[in-house]
């Protein structure tokens, strides 16, 4: 199985964590985004753990810092992360956390298309379904591999099987990215919860977490709960931030519908029961699927335990084309969906 670990630690059944003290002092940047847990206010832009198209990355980081958001999740990418803390340093106010997400198995979200030229017969089918116009047409078929998130949108359309999808390798990023000093999280994806993977991981990275928030990202269904809650203590015992965990519903669905972030609230009061029966004790933001709708679905009382969002597809979908000048704006009517409707202060 190709994963971070076997590129940059030996697997180790006995890793020996070190906690980060538990009298150290929260760091200054983090305590806006933390404050607005509790609140029900956190709002995070999710870039694409494999979008590495920099300068439009920054733009949208931009764009929705400017609007209000707690936090820009990013792939952990270089240039990206170089982008992106230029483009911030830029705003007036505070900036928001600057986070990096991270694979720790083969994960969804660290996918990129790939092209049998010889099979493609340029009949255009796959162009409309791109969320990123990554793939264009112009002679021969084209797509930007910086662009291309691995949405797996372009994949069934296609009447030849021209497209598959292959791990997004981002092993040679991982030390230089949590390295950069504007990084601040980074949220940890995992599609099987394995705790001794993730320990391994964070005693591997140990040096480099020190005051870094850590997030989980994963799909609880399909994981047995104790595995799970496993998972969730591993992280909480190298960190004495919280932990937060983000839901993922269906990842990388976004769409208009108003039912898409279903999935993703229904899983997190799922996580929310097992937690509560368990004593386990953990924010819970969702994603996948996330869109306006789901500020409306928040403020149900069933849902009144979830901290917030992270909105990927639909966030970048909705100012991709606007210019600088009403991108803002148009991020700071998102956001503001969520700092209202969703807030338990309503
Ligand atoms: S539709 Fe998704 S998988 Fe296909 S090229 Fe676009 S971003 Fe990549
Ligand atoms: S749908 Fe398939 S055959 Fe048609 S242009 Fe796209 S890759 Fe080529």
């Amino acid at each position: 199985m190709t994963n971070l670990l076997t590129h940059s630690a030996p697997p180790d059944n006995n890793p020996t964590l070190s906690p980060r003290c538990p009298n150290a002092p929260v760091p200054e940047a983090l305590k806006p985004m933390l404050a607005a847990l509790p609140q029900r206010r956190f709002f995070k832009l999710i870039g694409g753990g494999s979008l590495t198209e920099a300068d439009k990355i920054a733009s949208l980081a931009k764009a929705y810092a400017l609007g209000g958001a707690d936090c820009i999740d990013i792939a952990p990418n270089l240039a990206v992360i170089e982008a992106v803390d230029t483009a911030l340093n830029t705003i007036p106010g505070p900036r928001p956390v600057l986070m990096i997400s991270l694979p720790l198995d083969p994960d969804p979200h660290f996918r990129k298309i790939e092209l049998a030229e010889p099979d493609c017969i340029r009949c255009g089918l796959c162009l409309p379904e791109c969320p990123t116009e990554a793939i264009m047409l112009p002679d021969a078929l084209n797509i930007s591999q910086a662009l291309c998130y691995g949405c797996g949108r372009c994949v069934p359309v296609c009447p030849t099987d021209a497209l598959s999808l292959l791990p997004f390798q981002v092993d040679s990023q991982i030390e230089a990215a949590l390295s950069h000093p504007a990084v601040q999280a980074l949220e940890i994806h995992s599609h099987y919860c394995d705790p001794g993977m993730l320990a391994t991981f964070l005693d591997r990275w140990q040096a480099l977490l020190h005051d870094k928030l850590i997030a989980l990202c994963f799909r609880p269904e399909a994981i047995p709960v104790p595995q799970l809650l496993d998972f969730c203590r591993t992280a909480q015992a190298q960190s004495a931030l919280p932990i937060l965990l983000q839901i993922d519903g269906a990842p990388m669905s976004g769409t208009e519908d108003p039912e898409a972030s279903r999935p993703a609230l229904e899983a997190a009061v799922w996580m929310a029961k097992q937690l509560a029966s368990h004593g386990g004790n953990f924010p819970i933001t969702i994603s996948g699927g996330i869109n306006t709708h789901t500020a409306q679905w928040l403020s149900e009382t069933r849902y009144d335990f979830i901290a917030g969002v992270g909105m990927g597809t639909m966030a970048r979908k909705a100012i991709w084309n606007l210019p600088k000048s009403t991108a803002a704006e148009a991020a700071k009517q998102i956001i503001g969906l969520f700092k209202t409707k969703s807030s338990g202060l309503r």
